[in-house]
């Protein structure tokens, strides 16, 4: 049974005319699968509420086509014939118990509508404030018309949400969309009523929670999604004229890189303060996330008055069966949120969510798995796994609660490969979780064992008698350079210094004198390597052919905060070159744009521009049993990295995949 410390956490709530069973309240989150994908949103959504979720929202939904916001999958409820599509997501979560909630939106020109091609409507004329897609158009200046549809918009998608069976209705007033750009006295410059005081920019704002509480009466919870920041005093000023108004406040910060931080910047409860504030000027529920996976931290926002409900995105993702963990006094079994940001990249690049902890992310639908249960097996065969990184840990653990008699076999004496050394990384320790989440999962099991300090080779593994073998040796980073931008290897002189990235993980020698290193991955594995050297008092270049640093960490929101810490740990930083050949202390750089040839100092050089997979002894056992008789494994199979250098992501759902289908 839960700690009567938690029980707080488990009181329902009163939301208007509605109650939520409980304090556990999943915030509208991207997805990607939005109306395209339908019922992957409504068995992904039902699930969490079966994992004991108080309320799970669905997606940001547009309610007219001038919220198109395209290239990004989101809800939307334009007309009858979407309703349907709601409809599949609000029977799941009912099913359970929960409440359904619905955030509609209007986009403002923070959309670009590329699909419905209708201009989009701004405050001011000018292109889409999206700045990660520069569209060569611009929207239109709202007038009033404009402000009459968009009331009228709103009012008609509420009363879809009622009849699609949501039982919390927003209005949706933050995060760069129109209702931001009323707010704000910056870019709010209209002379009318809509435009000035605050009085005046809040008006928008107050109209539509008029017109969505006359639509939607007493069927469903009116709530509003705001930012109340301590850094932007004014944002209490209209809250205070507003305070009462909604059934619910969900609110938030300006600042998406603080909402939404990766754990590399931002940790547990960030938005406490700010959320606290606003919560004593209201008689109404507050619900705010922080990436809380903690129940004590939990427990001690609510009764500490910060806030009602627990607000999640992630820490939902990561364990959709979270309030059914801490309700059944299990709190260790919690698959923690390490804070990576995957599953908002996956959105950003427009396809479905995935999670690194939960590998049945996304897949609930299309692969029918489940985050806590999975098929059992009567006749347990033996299976070894070699290599205990992400993929191997994942495969032992799910073949393990499948029923196997699992061996787990790994060289050295730690557990967690690339994890283990990565989360000794600045700012990286919260990965660990992926390690010791399965560790302790496998710890409870006793049909796993596991093997530390053994290396094993084909003999080896052939010898063991296995029924089946999975081999997740995982990759290293090699020094050849070959990768993204060269097919060829990186010609160097006989007295150049070129060190693999590993040897840096794993803790070996390293060279003296400055270090360049050539970031070809565009992740963010170089630039922490920066960081960690830097620490080590050592002078660090770091130097992609990307136009800016960790290219792809855009898609993590971890990118400027990437680049503010290199430039305060005093790295230099150079874009847009690649490394053309490695010299005793200097590297030739070649600028990607120009052609031209620079110099570059540096007495030694680490490149990431790929791995190599560990196959040897997958290839070995391979060949091995063509040749042995009887006793040889009737399979084997190569998982994560060894299969094909990824993410972390990328290898525990391979070694999910490999179990769940053996
Ligand atoms: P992945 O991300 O695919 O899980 P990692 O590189 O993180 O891959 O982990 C691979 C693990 O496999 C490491 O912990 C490594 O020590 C282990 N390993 C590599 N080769 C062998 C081997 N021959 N026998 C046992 N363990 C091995
Ligand atoms: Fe958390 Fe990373 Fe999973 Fe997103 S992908 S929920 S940040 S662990």
């Amino acid at each position: 049974m839960q700690s009567s410390r938690y029980d707080i956490l488990f009181e329902p709530i009163t939301l208007g005319p509605v109650t939520a069973p409980n304090r556990f309240y999943q915030v509208p989150h991207c997805t990607g699968m939005g109306w395209h994908r339908p019922k992957t949103l409504a068995a992904m959504r039902g699930i969490k509420a079966e994992g004991g979720w108080g309320v799970v929202c669905t997606e940001y939904c547009s309610v007219h086509e001038s919220t198109d916001d395209g290239y990004y999958p989101y809800a939307r409820l334009w007309n009858d014939e979407d309703i349907r599509a709601n409809a599949l997501m609000t029977d799941a979560v009912h099913e359970h118990g929960a409440l359904a909630g619905v955030e509609l939106c209007i986009g403002g020109n923070y959309v670009a509508n590329t699909d419905s091609r209708v201009p989009t409507l701004g405050m001011i004329s000018r292109p889409s404030t999206n700045v990660d897609l520069p569209h060569p158009f611009q929207c239109r200046r709202l007038d009033k018309e404009d402000i009459r549809n968009v009331r009228k918009w709103q009012r008609d998608a509420a009363k879809r949400a009622i009849e699609a069976g949501f039982d919390i209705v927003y209005v949706y007033a933050t995060h760069g969309y129109l209702l931001s750009e009323f707010l704000s006295a910056t870019i709010n410059t209209r002379t009318d009523e809509y435009g000035g005081s605050l009085e005046n920019r809040t008006r928008l704002v107050r109209e539509l929670i008029a017109e969505t509480r006359d639509a939607i009466g007493d069927k469903a919870a009116l709530a509003v999604r705001f930012a109340a920041d301590l850094s932007d005093p004014e944002t209490y000023d209209a809250f205070a004229m507003m305070a009462d108004m909604p059934d619910l406040w969900d609110l938030t910060v300006h600042d998406y890189g603080i909402e939404m931080g990766a754990s590399r910047f931002v940790k547990e409860s960030a938005l406490e303060n700010s959320i606290a504030k606003a919560k004593s000027m209201t008689s109404k529920p507050v619900a705010a996330v922080g990436r809380f996976t903690s129940p004590d931290t939990m427990a001690r926002v609510v009764l500490g008055g910060v806030q009602d409900m627990i607000g999640a995105a992630r820490p939902s993702i990561a364990d959709p069966f979270l309030p059914v963990k801490i309700r059944e006094g299990r709190p260790e079994d919690i698959r923690e949120c390490i804070g990576c940001n995957i599953c908002y990249a996956h959105n950003s690049l427009g396809v479905p969510i995935r999670c690194t902890q939960n590998p049945t992310m996304g897949e609930e639908h299309r692969k029918g798995w489940h985050p806590e249960r999975i098929a059992t097996v009567s006749k347990a065969e033996r299976v070894l796994v070699v290599g205990a990184g992400p993929a191997g840990l994942e495969a032992a653990r799910a073949l393990g609660q499948r029923g196997y008699d699992v061996m787990l076999a790994e060289a050295s004496r730690d557990l967690g490969g690339r994890v283990t050394q990565e989360s000794k990384l600045p700012g990286l320790s919260e990965w660990a979780r992926v390690r010791d989440w399965r560790v302790g999962q496998i710890e409870k099991m006793t049909n796993v064992e596991i093997f530390r300090e053994s290396r094993l080779g084909a003999s080896d593994v052939l010898s063991v008698g296995a029924d089946r073998v999975l081999v997740a040796t995982g990759a290293s980073w090699t020094v050849d350079g070959i990768g993204r931008h060269r097919d060829t290897p990186v010609p160097r002189t006989d007295d150049a210094t070129v060190v693999s990235a590993d040897t840096v993980l794993s803790g070996g020698d390293l060279p003296d004198g400055p270090v360049l290193i050539h970031d070809d991955d565009h992740y963010y594995l170089a630039a922490v390597l920066a960081l960690a050297l830097r620490q080590r008092g050592i002078d660090v270049t770091y130097m992609t052919p990307g136009g800016r640093p960790a290219s792809w960490t855009r898609y993590t929101n971890e990118q400027c905060a990437t680049i503010k810490s290199l430039a305060d740990a005093g790295v230099t930083v150079l874009t847009n070159r690649l490394i053309d050949r490695v010299e005793r202390d200097h590297v030739v750089s070649h600028c990607v744009l120009t052609g031209t040839d620079i110099p570059v100092a540096a007495d030694w050089v680490i490149p990431l521009t790929r791995r190599e997979a560990h196959e040897a002894l997958f290839r070995d056992i391979e060949a091995a049993m063509t040749t042995s008789g009887p006793g040889a494994p009737k399979s084997v199979q190569r998982i994560g990295d060894c299969d094909a250098p990824g993410i972390i992501a990328t290898a525990v759902y391979s070694g999910y995949k490999a179990a769940v289908e053996l």
